[in-house]
């Protein structure tokens, strides 16, 4: 499936717990959207994550206050499927998902922070990620790659210095991407509320008013 083509249509599947949806999460997905002239970027909230404890709220609301976070903005859409999908949510499924709704001739990138790509190799059926998508890493704030042992090897294997190769291939190359930095994290968010203290401006009005609505994170 990785065969060279002259210039592909690309998607992008930003994937993670967004317990809740912050403007971290959102300014990366519109930098990365013009960076890398992705035609659609999807966020996609985990439903069941393997790797971390349950999170706070259950996917249904953290997929509501994703809806209402990128309603407005065409380039950035909600992706559900993990809700619908019984069991533990593995990205390989969702991206065998993609690939087959979306065809071999698209370029597909999944999109992960450092945080994620430091812990690859726990994921299920990691090795197969890049048969499916090409994997876009966003350089975070306070994270550094590493340069020795598996993820460092699997980084320099397939790492691709020219953005515009993503639009080359459907899948199979890493990209490093540093994008605007703007330390904000969920848990902080939800430290914020649980204090009782205000969280505005880190996340869209929209997706506070929903939180308050629903007695969230209290
Ligand atoms: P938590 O604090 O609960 O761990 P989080 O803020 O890291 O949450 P996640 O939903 O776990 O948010 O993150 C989804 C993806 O977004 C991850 O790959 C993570 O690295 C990335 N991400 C989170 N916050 C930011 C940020 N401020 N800037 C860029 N990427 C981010």
């Amino acid at each position: 499936m990785s065969q060279l083509h002259g210039s592909l249509p690309a998607v992008g599947v930003f994937g993670g717990t967004f317990d809740p949806i912050h403007y971290g999460h959102l300014r990366s997905a519109l930098e990365l959207v013009e960076r890398l002239q992705l035609r659609q970027l999807r966020l996609m909230p985990c439903a069941v994550p393997p790797h971390r404890d349950a999170p706070s709220c259950d996917a249904g609301h953290r997929a509501a206050m994703v809806e209402l976070a990128v309603a407005g903005e065409p380039r950035l859409a909600c992706d559900s499927r993990e809700l619908a999908r019984a069991g533990t949510s593995y990205t390989i499924d969702s991206l065998t998902e993609l690939r087959s709704e979306l065809g071999e001739d698209c370029s597909l990138s999944l999109v992960m922070g450092c945080d994620a790509v430091l812990e690859i190799t726990t994921w299920h059926r990691w090795q197969e990620l890049l048969d499916r998508a090409h994997v876009v890493v966003i350089a975070r704030p306070g994270w550094q790659l590493p340069d020795s042992g598996p993820v460092a090897q699997w980084l320099r294997e397939h790492r691709l210095l020219d953005s515009r190769e993503l639009h080359r291939r459907a899948c199979g190359s890493i990209l490093v991407e540093e994008l605007r930095p703007l330390a904000i994290s969920s848990t902080e968010i939800r430290e914020l509320l649980a204090a009782g203290r205000s969280a505005r401006y880190l996340l869209p009005q929209v997706v506070l008013e929903y939180i308050q609505a629903h007695n969230l994170y209290q």
